[in-house]
């Protein structure tokens, strides 16, 4: 029955089952936006910036030897070979050959100017997808040889800084090879990275950290550091099981601290370097928003159950998008959910300098220039997952189509055809040589409470609650048809000071502001951009608070090849709005939004909400006006 790697005992087994990189082919829209970043700085990044260019020590030359060219392997090679892209593909294989050949006697890999654990944590997880995709022989045994060199070194030299906040990286690994090879030594090693790493378990449990966090510098919490550990507390219990109460619970418990204290609308956690509590004009670094993606992609295949498809979808759809220009040739450090200019001046960072919030090639710092590669890469890799019982499970909705094995090992394939999230239908058509009997299990996400599903045009009773998946269970024949359709609601959320967040489906709407874009220096086509407002921003909402749909009228519009323009934007919510004087900038911010509902005086005027992830000027904490 099991067509796809579980885990080998004594490891708890897992809910779901990753799919190899290659099962999932995007399609539609999310393949637009993987093309997009392909013509952009994913597809030439390494063709301009030294840091992952042909002198990185990754390649075996002098330049940069740590984290950059490992983490831009990490979105380029899913990215290449999702597209199929022989171009991108042949990008990748030096590194991966470099790497392979880096290997010492000792095990060690790597440039040795920088022995730092950390970075050969990211190109761990490079390798192991290259290995998936590609079946190449060689990672296997050499994860083996690296893994007993970290063995015999690790008590001498711990992890420290950065890696002992990342070692549920290095875990990651050492699960992924014991599945493979079942090495007992392996289990002790995950042992020592889970005790030298940061104690997550007891930060999550017990979250200390209740109000923005600004000096000194806590790598426990920092932002990308804390998106990157909210996986750690379930991968350690994979192997510890019961033993220690329930640290699976932890990463839930995390992210529902991390959401009451540092929440924001977009779906993440604010943390301009630490984490900054829940003012709507706080920053949020990039890095933290795929590494968060990540993180959800691994809560969902390791605990299965809500809410963390739909956390991982509302991450997807808005905060990833928003931060990134539409041409992918530039990006943001930190985006703020009410983000009204973007220019280079001083603001209410925790930790970073004035340009944080510029688009551009490496605004404040090139981290994130390397690592954003992988948000939409590994999220089209993890739009579906098997089920332990030879099924097939949908974790988020976006076009694709899937080819795996069901049942005892029968080749399936299953096309998605939807333009989700911008629409509420989704049809799945199985397409099968032979009938075969197997489960597909949908993911009705918990904003959902109204969804129907029809096979074949036969409507069938939905026996779930939202929040869950339903399981088909069938002997399904060729081109069996699902006919899913996820209505969407506008629900409104109350956010500080009772101003209004605005949802439908798993989208979030703003106000978009008018963008004047400057070029303010660098190199044509890769240039560092500031965004003035070209109309006004300091707007309040009306609002029927019984039946908000009463207030905000559905449009829509074709799906365009980059539908995360504002001017383009396929849905838009119309309502009514009154402009509020007295709300203005501080500290070249929008202020904090006045106490809702809010008297104006002047005149009332149609209002046009965009999807977040289309606007890069933007008001998303909108206060209520009076009528
Ligand atoms: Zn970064």
């Amino acid at each position: 029955m099991m067509n796809y790697m579980q885990n080998r005992s004594p490891l708890s087994p897992t809910a779901f089952l990753d799919l190899p990189l290659g099962a999932i082919e995007p399609l539609g829209w999310l393949r637009d936006q993987l093309e997009i970043q392909a013509e952009g700085l994913s597809g030439h990044l390494d063709e301009f910036w030294p840091d992952v260019g042909p002198n990185s020590g990754w390649l075996g030359g002098s330049g940069e030897s740590w984290e950059r060219g490992p983490y831009y392997l990490d979105g380029l090679l899913p990215l290449a070979y999702l597209l199929k892209d022989e171009r991108l593909v042949a990008k990748t294989q030096p590194w991966i050959e470099w790497t392979l050949a880096s290997q010492g006697e000792d095990g060690q890999f790597g440039p040795r100017i920088n022995e730092d654990w950390w970075s050969r944590m990211i190109m761990l997880k490079v390798l192991m997808q290259y290995a998936e995709v590609t079946g190449d022989r060689r990672v296997a045994p050499f994860m083996t040889r690296y893994f007993r060199y970290q063995s015999a070194h690790l008590r001498e030299r711990p992890l420290s800084g950065w890696s002992q906040a990342r070692g549920g990286e290095n875990m990651l690994g050492v699960l992924w090879l014991y599945n493979r090879t079942g090495d007992a030594f392996l289990l002790d090693l995950l042992d020592l990275l889970h005790a030298q790493s940061f104690d997550w378990t007891d930060i999550f449990t017990h979250f200390p950290f209740w109000r923005p966090q600004t000096a000194p510098y806590d790598l426990r919490a920092h932002v990308v550091n804390v998106a990157m550990a909210l996986k750690e507390p379930a991968l350690y219990w994979l192997y510890s099981g019961g033993e220690t109460g329930h640290p699976q619970g932890a990463s839930l418990l995390g992210i529902r601290s991390l959401t009451t204290y540092h929440g924001q609308m977009n779906g993440m956690f604010s943390g301009d370097e630490m984490l900054a509590g829940t003012h709507p004009s706080q920053g949020t670094e990039l890095c933290a928003v795929v590494e968060y993606m990540f993180t959800l992609e691994n809560l969902v295949r390791i605990l299965g159950h809500d809410p963390y498809a739909d956390m991982l979808e509302k991450v997807a759809f808005n905060a990833l998008p928003a931060t990134i220009t539409a041409d992918w040739r530039g990006h943001q450090y930190d985006q703020q959910a009410n983000q009204v200019s973007c220019t280079l001046a001083k603001r209410n960072w925790t930790a970073n300098g004035d340009e944080s919030n510029l688009f551009g090639l490496e605004p404040n710092y090139g981290c994130c220039t390397a690592n954003m590669h992988q948000g939409w890469p590994k999220f089209a890799s993890h739009l579906w997952m098997a089920t332990v019982d030879g099924g097939l499970v949908a974790i988020s909705y976006a076009p694709c189509r899937v080819s795996a094995l069901v049942a005892g090992g029968i080749a399936a394939g299953l096309l998605v055809t939807t333009n989700y999230p911008f629409d509420e239908q989704i049809t799945i058509t199985l397409q099968l040589a032979h009938p075969a009997h197997f489960p597909v299990k949908l993911r009705i996400p918990a904003w959902c409470s109204a969804a129907r599903l029809a096979i074949n045009n036969r409507p069938i009773d939905l026996e779930c609650a939202y929040g869950e998946y339903v399981t088909l269970a069938d002997t399904w024949q060729d081109g069996d048809r699902l006919q899913l359709t996820l209505p969407m609601p506008v629900r409104v959320e109350r956010r500080g000071q009772g101003a209004l967040g605005i949802q439908r489906g798993p989208l979030v709407y703003v106000l978009a502001v008018e963008e004047g874009w400057q070029k303010l220096r660098g190199n044509d086509p890769y240039t560092d951009w500031e965004v003035y407002p070209a109309s006004p921003w300091n707007y309040g909402l009306l609002m029927d608070k019984i039946k908000p749909e009463r207030s905000l009228r559905v449009e829509t519009r074709p799906v365009a090849r980059q539908p995360f323009v504002a001017k383009d934007a396929p849905v838009r919510l119309v309502g009514k709005g009154r402009r509020i004087s007295g709300w203005t900038l501080a500290m070249n911010s929008a202020d904090t939004p006045p106490l809702s509902p809010v008297a104006s005086e002047e005149p009332l005027e149609d209002i046009t909400l965009v999807p977040y992830g289309s606007a890069r000027l933007r008001v998303t904490e909108l206060p209520e006006v009076r009528g």
